[in-house]
């Protein structure tokens, strides 16, 4: 089984990740940069689907700066077997089609069974990118799982929870799924994977490898207009209790319109 674990490189959440208002991108350092939560947890699960069925392979795959290549080393350290990075200068500041685009150029020059992703990344969050992979590809997504369970060569199972009820589901390779935080967290690197990681292949390809032509004056279809640092929280009003609380907090909410005088 080949399974390939889709790898969003974020701004480390310890390094307080800033935006550039001039191109509405985040700002990204060389350094600073770490593999997306959710898709560490994606990795484990792919882990250990691959140690329940035999001949089988983790490939990473990435659409990065090229700081990308470090995260991947990373998700080679903690276990997976090869890892594609996708990165060219024409795709700064790549909207979701462009990335749907070049991450299905390249999920299409390799045989794979089953795609596994965040079911929404820590910093840009649209959770659209399964979706459009999986229209692309023409094969299922099955989304927001909470487990995952290899039945044989040609199907496994999903479990899903809703506010409601718990979906168990059944679906045929190969497919597409998004996982939730119920998965568990990702092991650590050893100094032995950390050692192993740096003769494991890491191939990167650039637009032209994947066949993808780009105009560079039209490279994504929708750009950044405009950005502005959301402004900080005003403090809040306090009424202390000295025999007129109400009537304060009353004349409060009619100021902000939240309470009719009638
Ligand atoms: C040079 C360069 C600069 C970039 N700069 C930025 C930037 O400043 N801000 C930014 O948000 N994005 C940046 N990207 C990446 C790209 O634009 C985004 O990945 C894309 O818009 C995805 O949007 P999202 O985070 O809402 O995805 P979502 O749909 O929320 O992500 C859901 C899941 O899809 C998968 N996924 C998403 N994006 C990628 C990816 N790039 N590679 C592999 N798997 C992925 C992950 O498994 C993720 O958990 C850059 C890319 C390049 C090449």
């Amino acid at each position: 089984m080949r399974i390939v674990v889709l790898i969003k490189e974020v701004p480390d959440s310890a390094a307080k990740p800033s935006l550039n208002i001039e191109t509405g991108l985040t700002v990204r350092q060389e350094t600073d940069n770490a593999i997306d939560e959710i898709n560490e947890r994606a990795l484990e699960a792919a882990l250990r689907l691959a140690e329940k069925s035999e001949n089988s392979e983790v490939a990473l795959l990435s659409l990065s700066p090229a700081s990308g290549e470090a995260v991947l080393r990373r998700g080679l350290a903690i276990g997976a077997d090869s890892a594609t990075h996708i990165c060219d200068p024409l795709l700064v500041g790549a909207d979701l089609g462009l990335t749907a685009r070049a991450l299905s150029a390249s999920l299409q020059t390799t045989e794979f069974d089953l795609v596994i992703a965040g079911n929404s990344s820590s910093d840009s969050g649209t959770g659209a990118i399964p979706f459009m992979l999986s229209e692309i590809l023409g094969i299922p997504c099955v989304t927001g799982l909470s487990s995952l369970e290899h039945v044989d060569s040609q199907s496994f199972l999903a479990t899903r929870n809703t506010e409601t009820n718990v979906e168990t589901l059944k679906v045929a390779y190969p497919a597409i799924v998004t996982i939730t935080e119920s998965f568990p967290e990702c092991r650590h690197p050893n100094f032995k994977g950390i050692l192993a990681a740096k003769k494991k292949p890491l191939q990167a390809h650039n637009l032209s490898d994947l066949g993808l032509e780009i105009n560079p004056e039209a490279v994504a279809y929708s750009v950044v207009l405009s950005a502005s640092q959301r402004p900080s929280r005003a403090a809040g009003v306090k009424i202390v209790d000295s025999g007129s609380a109400a009537k304060e907090l009353a004349h409060f909410l009619m100021s902000k319109g939240l309470l009719d005088r009638g």
